[in-house]
């Protein structure tokens, strides 16, 4: 049972059904576990018309292995992965991105692979109006992370471009995974946003199994993200060596004023 409480000490937004767990999913098993309240909010979570997918869509049901009520399939996962990591869940109804048409035209908004690289088009900024309001209407929380929006898929713009015009620059951002498997990722967030700094979180290793634990239960994702469970095991593993755990961003100024060390996390 997923009762949403009046406010939450950390609240993270997740562009689709598995991004925050794939991304952080060891620091919010060490909040949870050390008696913080987290909730994950999942922006993408939404039910198409089924009787109308698109090729793209079409496309994306057959990877992901999934028929008529792939959603809620989806949800099922994120629930159960959730409750591994001891947080609490919410799916907002937007759609994923290869689901959205244009409002007055019905025309699909995305039509091929690369299409849903970039940034959203007017359209769908169009789309997205409700989603300011969305987000002003969640619990109250101390601390927001949204995804840095490495990798360029369109639902991860769109929910950081919205997410930073809502909680300004109080907003922490974490680092896209497996997108930011890429070396070049740091870099990237420094050219778009040279005043944002990172800090790594480092892992327990009992964080680090609740985390692989926790993203087995999007089973209809792993298989097309990683092709298989030991793959993916040992590629989360490899990447929390790389960067010492998992890897946050915050603007820069937000450090003094939070003097030094840990500056975006107290535990
Ligand atoms: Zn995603």
């Amino acid at each position: 049972m997923n009762n949403i409480k009046y406010s939450y000490d950390y609240l993270f937004l997740s562009p689709h059904l598995d991004d925050v767990v794939l991304s952080c999913g060891g620091l919010i098993w060490q909040l949870t576990n050390s008696g913080a309240k987290v909730l994950v909010v999942t922006v993408a979570a939404g039910d198409p018309d089924y009787t109308k997918l698109s090729p793209l869509a079409e496309k994306a049901h057959k990877l992901w292995g999934l028929k008529s009520g792939a959603m809620a399939h989806r949800r099922q996962e994120d629930v159960k992965a959730c409750a591994q990591l001891g947080a609490d869940f919410k799916h907002l109804p937007i759609q994923d991105c290869v689901y959205r048409r244009d409002t007055r035209s019905g025309r699909e908004l995305y039509t091929t692979q690369s299409d849903i690289f970039g940034l959203p088009c007017a359209e769908d900024l169009d789309l997205g109006q409700a989603l300011p309001s969305m987000l002003l209407s969640l619990p109250v929380a101390l601390k927001t992370f949204a995804p840095a929006g490495i990798g360029g898929h369109v639902d991860h713009e769109f929910t950081r471009l919205i997410a930073r015009a809502v909680f300004g620059s109080k907003l922490m951002y974490y680092e896209d995974f497996p997108y930011c498997e890429d070396d070049a990722s740091a870099r990237f967030i420094v050219e778009r946003e040279p005043d944002l700094e990172s800090e790594s979180i480092p892992l327990t290793q009992t964080a680090l199994m609740r985390k692989i634990r926790s993203i087995e239960a999007y089973a209809s994702q792993v298989k097309p993200i990683f092709r298989s469970l030991d793959l993916m095991r040992s590629r989360v593993r490899q990447h929390a060596q790389e960067v010492g755990g998992e890897r946050y961003w915050k603007l820069g100024n937000q450090k003094e004023q939070n003097e030094g060390k840990n500056f975006m996390l107290r535990f």
